[in-house]
């Protein structure tokens, strides 16, 4: 028997008692006569000691062991003198009678500590040592413990786990495809699902009725900060569902997470705020609502006074910093600068602040009368103290820039706390959105979201117009999950196909077996999924997915660990019938 206890479990109770325990060693200390050394499993850290003067060789044994060795020793459990609060069995310790090496190893190429000294590339090379860091580890069984308890929700819900393939054709999310060659078929290609959107949807044309999976999805997009190629989603389909009925069950199994997960209790029902209200209020159709800080449109009361900035703008918003009257002329330009960046795209920063005496002192006092910057003031509800900033220019980009201000200001000022946890629900997308370099319209999330029918009559003359029963769950400024009620009527799946610019032979072609199954009485449904990499960082307090992926990609795609991508023998080419074209 390799041990009777792990390294987390023993205490004062077990006082006295012969235990074997077995693990890696973390650290040895040598103080005079005695040997500590701290051995670890996944479950915790036990303090070992070895005696010299009682125990001379086992001692010398044990000062030749080195850092992540794997050990097993037998000795009796006594009381430490030296107590650690810290560890869970920080109050006893093993006096070992023997010791065995299981296995030696070689100097790690970085320290297996919380604190590591270790750089993002090495760890990633050796995730299996980084995976040994208890809070490394930690993040791995906090998505564990998600993972079961949505399953544990959902099946207590009705709903089914179905497996779909992973060998399919090309899936509508709108991204790239990755492609899997196929020898039994030279010249043909698999394509890997980017989410099963068209299997859940047979799922339920199949009379499943309710159906989930935790399930692997793959899109071949452009690299990004904290993007993987493959994700994992908690993918959902649902039948006879109108969207109410969809946000009811999905907020229900997010407060059932955090409830069971985390141990924090939603009474209140999630705020559902639209679209158009997100991008108004916050530029963003994913809104960060820890804070308020919400926009005040100022086109109409700042035009006209000769500041051609403002003049010439579509549009001209602002936000109100609370207690910021009192930044340095350093911090206004460093703001400046931060809106300037190209990814942000501003041409300029106008500031305001309200001095202790309620007046306004502006960058544009040339242009506004005290009682203009007065109505400002009023209009924003800034109070003495506070800091006005205004953003202009075309519209959609200086919501959108006025909105990473927003978050920027809301970072510097402390008000998005890793702790706190602001869920709410975006509701009425629109169901297209118009590529200016395509000329043409896509679908906004998918071509099978079906339009709100009172906006149906719009597809014609207006597509733009037409909002779709489609829906997004944020949580601190990231969208948790999205999905649909679908399509489930073939003239308005034509017409959707038809404004996406479709042939009909077109969409035979890619989702002929969908429309198929849909002549043989497919159901009203719906559903939703939760990027469940992202919820779990998001659980975790942390802003990257990579930390909560046992084998993650790095932000090149690649695996550095298993070396992948990587080439592949002639052979294996030549059974494909693939040549590779040498890229100049
Ligand atoms: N398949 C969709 C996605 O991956 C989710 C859904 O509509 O249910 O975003």
């Amino acid at each position: 028997m390799y041990r009777t206890h792990t390294c987390g479990e023993l205490g004062l109770g077990n006082k006295g008692e012969k235990v074997t325990l077995s693990g890696w060693v973390q650290r040895s200390r040598d103080l005079g006569g005695m040997t500590f050394t701290d051995l670890r499993d996944r479950y915790g850290i036990t303090q070992l000691v070895f005696n010299m003067e009682t125990n001379g060789s086992l001692c010398e044994t044990a000062r030749g062991l080195g850092r992540e060795y794997v050990i097993q020793v037998s000795g009796i459990v006594a009381e430490r003198s030296n107590k650690n609060p810290r560890l869970s069995t920080g109050e006893i310790e093993i006096i070992v009678e023997e010791l065995k090496v299981l296995n030696a190893s070689e100097i790690p190429p970085f320290t297996i500590e919380e604190n590591t000294d270790g750089g993002d590339e090495l760890r990633m090379k050796y995730r299996y040592l980084d995976l040994r860091r208890s809070n490394v580890r930690a993040n791995i069984i906090l998505r564990h413990k998600m993972a079961q308890a949505t399953r544990s929700f959902l099946d207590g819900h009705g709903f089914i786990e179905v497996e779909t393939p992973v060998l399919i054709k090309s899936t509508p999310e709108g991204a790239r495809d990755f492609v899997v060659p196929s020898r039994l078929h030279n010249g043909d290609f698999y394509a890997l699902p980017q989410s099963p959107q068209t299997f859940k949807q047979l799922l339920m044309v199949a009379g499943f009725d309710k159906y989930f999976q935790i399930v692997k999805c793959f899109r071949d997009e452009d690299l990004r900060a904290d993007r993987q190629p493959e994700f994992t989603q908690i993918d959902c389909e649902m039948s006879f569902v109108e969207q109410d009925d969809i946000l009811e069950v999905f907020e229900g199994l997010t407060k059932h997470l955090f409830k069971e997960v985390k141990g924090i209790d939603f009474e209140e029902k999630f705020p559902r705020i639209s679209y158009s209200e997100a991008m108004n209020y916050y530029g963003s159709d994913k809104p960060d609502i820890r804070f308020g800080m919400r926009f005040t449109e100022l086109s109409a009361i700042v035009r006209g006074k000769g500041f051609v900035v403002f003049d010439s703008a579509e549009y001209v918003g602002a936000i109100c910093a609370e207690g910021c009257a009192s930044y340095t002329r350093k911090q206004l330009d460093e703001l400046t600068d931060y809106v300037k960046r190209p990814q942000i795209g501003a041409k300029g920063l106008v500031y305001a602040r309200v001095e202790s005496d309620g007046s306004v002192k502006s960058s544009v006092d040339k242009f506004y009368s005290p009682d203009e910057l007065n109505e400002i003031a009023k209009e924003v509800n800034a109070s003495p103290g506070d800091l006005i900033l205004i953003l202009a220019g075309d519209h959609k980009k200086t919501l959108t820039a006025l909105g990473e201000l927003r978050l920027e200001m809301g970072r510097r000022l402390g008000y998005r706390d890793h702790n706190s946890y602001a869920p709410l629900w975006v509701i009425d997308f629109p169901l297209l959105e118009w590529d200016e370099e395509t000329q043409r319209y896509y679908a906004m999330h998918h071509p099978f979201t079906s339009p709100k029918s009172e906006d149906i009559e719009y597809m014609g003359s207006d597509p733009g117009r037409v909002r779709a029963n489609a829906y997004d769950l944020v949580i601190n400024g990231t969208e948790i999950g999205g999905g649909s009620i679908r399509i489930h009527d073939s003239s308005v799946q034509s017409l959707m196909f038809k404004t996406l610019g479709f042939t009909p032979e077109e969409a035979q072609y890619q989702f002929g077996f969908l429309l198929n199954a849909f002549r043989y009485g497919a159901p009203p449904h719906g559903g939703i999924a939760f990027g469940f990499d992202r919820l779990a960082a998001i659980f975790g307090g942390s802003d990257s997915i990579r930390d909560f992926i046992a084998f993650p990609k790095n932000n090149q795609a690649r695996d550095t660990m298993i070396e992948t991508p990587a080439k592949i023998k002639q052979e294996q080419l030549d059974e494909l019938g693939i040549e590779i074209k040498k890229v100049e």
